[in-house]
């Protein structure tokens, strides 16, 4: 998709600060992060939204999460996460490419859904 800022992200055309990369998927931050070290997992094919993603790009993608949300606990200290993945503008989605919020939390964060 040329027009898609993830798939620019993908290519590389976008800078992004990666956090974890394979043949599959791609992690980085959060430009706009809710709390520090939110961060997106994304898939490198262009899928949207979740009910048109194959099954065994989801569980890459949960997979991946899992992945990230160990470093954030294990190697950061957060004391909990939010996994959550949005479709449609009615739930807050912006960008039309699937992508995995994979948020830190702290008890004095003070951010609450
Ligand atoms: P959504 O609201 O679609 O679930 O989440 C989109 C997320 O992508 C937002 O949290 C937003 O801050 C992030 N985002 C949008 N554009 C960029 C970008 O160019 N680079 C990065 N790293 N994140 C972006
Ligand atoms: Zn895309």
């Amino acid at each position: 998709m040329s027009d898609c800022i993830f798939c620019k992200i993908v290519e590389k055309e976008i800078p992004s600060t990666i956090v974890f990369e394979d043949a599959d998927v791609l992690a980085f931050m959060d430009i706009g992060p809710i709390v520090k070290g939110h961060a997106l997992v994304i898939p490198k094919q262009h899928h949207d939204p979740v009910t048109e993603t194959p099954d065994e790009v989801l569980a890459k993608l949960f997979l991946t999460a899992k992945k990230i949300a160990k470093a954030q606990m294990n190697a950061f200290g957060a004391q909990g996460v939010n996994i959550m993945q949005n479709n449609g503008r009615a739930a807050g989605q912006e960008v039309e490419h699937i992508h995995v919020h994979v948020i830190p939390r702290f008890e004095e964060d003070g951010h609450h859904w």
